[in-house]
């Protein structure tokens, strides 16, 4: 027992080792990347499903390797969460993001609005929102149509910072938007307690409509619920026409997801641009 036990503690060294080691390399590397501009900034339309019109994009960061892989932000946001790389990274996603709505909307798609994903570490940060307005002036894009998308784990964990945040941030008038709506929690009440514009219903609901019972009922319950509040909807992750039939039948309107398009480099969601418009 003593000689089994001591391998499995010899198994487990070099197991934790390894990972430990794995860990420190893609940190590295992840580095490099932030300061040789490796990221890139790829684009997913929010799509109003009665007109099939875009209505927004939402900007998701990339990592582009040197052989070309593209790493998605799974892989590295919660590493640049520990390290602080989420902050630099940050700035050149919000950057990157209200240059390009700029563009957009001085080629005449100005009604466009832009949702980009901040974290509960970045609310840390005192200073995020003095940050986030000097970006949105230097690009000179309305803070109308921004948005920013927090995930329902910040607005629970009701910590000061972030009730600040989120009313400072609603005073400029910017946006919020919860992401990952209904995701495994019970209480709701915090839905009162702040400045929500609007909820963007899981992926992980909208995935087996319409023939899964349980998912539609919890999906026709979350937009009651956003119906009765007075707060916008997005669903998220649409893949068939017989989602879009559900929601619509329902009256969620927009949505986003593979159906309409996956996220996209900047110049891709210009051609979508121009094709939907000249329907
Ligand atoms: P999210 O905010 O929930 O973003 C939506 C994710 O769902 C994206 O994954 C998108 O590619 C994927 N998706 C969209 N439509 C469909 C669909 O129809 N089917 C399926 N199966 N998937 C769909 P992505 O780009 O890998 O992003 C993953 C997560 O990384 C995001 O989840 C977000 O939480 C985070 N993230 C991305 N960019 C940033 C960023 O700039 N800052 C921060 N803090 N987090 C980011
Ligand atoms: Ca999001
Ligand atoms: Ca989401
Ligand atoms: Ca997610």
């Amino acid at each position: 027992a003593k000689e089994r036990g001591r391998n499995i503690y010899h198994v487990y060294t070099v197991v934790l080792h390894e990972e430990l080691n794995k860990r420190m390399k893609l940190m590295k590397r992840l580095r490099q990347a932030v300061e040789r501009d490796k990221l890139s900034v790829y684009y997913q339309p929010k799509v109003d499903m009665n007109s099939r019109r875009i209505v927004g994009a939402e900007a998701l960061v990339r990592w582009i390797d040197d052989d070309g892989t593209i790493i998605g932000p799974d892989q590295f946001i919660p590493i640049a969460e520990d390290t602080g790389l989420i902050i630099p990274i940050s700035d050149f996603v919000l950057k990157t993001a209200c240059k390009q709505l700029s563009a957009w909307h001085s080629l005449g798609f100005s009604e466009l609005s832009m949702a980009i994903n901040l974290s509960g570490k970045q609310l840390q940060s005192p200073d995020l929102v003095e940050q986030i307005m000097q970006i949105v002036e230097d690009s000179k894009v309305p803070p109308q149509s921004l948005e920013l998308e927090l995930t329902e784990q910040v607005f629970i964990e009701n910590i000061q910072s972030h009730t600040n945040f989120m009313h400072a941030v609603r005073d400029k008038g910017i946006a919020l938007a919860i992401d990952d709506f209904g995701v495994g929690y019970s209480s709701l009440s915090y839905l009162k307690h702040f400045p929500v514009n609007s909820l963007k219903i899981d992926r992980s609901f909208v995935q087996d409509l319409p023939h899964d019972k349980d998912d539609a009922t919890l999906t026709q319950t979350i937009i009651n619920l956003a119906k009765s509040l007075d707060i916008g909807l997005v669903a998220e992750g649409v893949e068939t026409e017989a989602q879009v039939e559900f929601l619509l039948d329902r009256d969620c309107t927009i949505g986003q997801g593979f159906l309409f398009s996956r996220p996209i480099p900047a110049h891709e969601f210009t051609q979508l641009l121009n094709q939907y418009k000249g329907q």
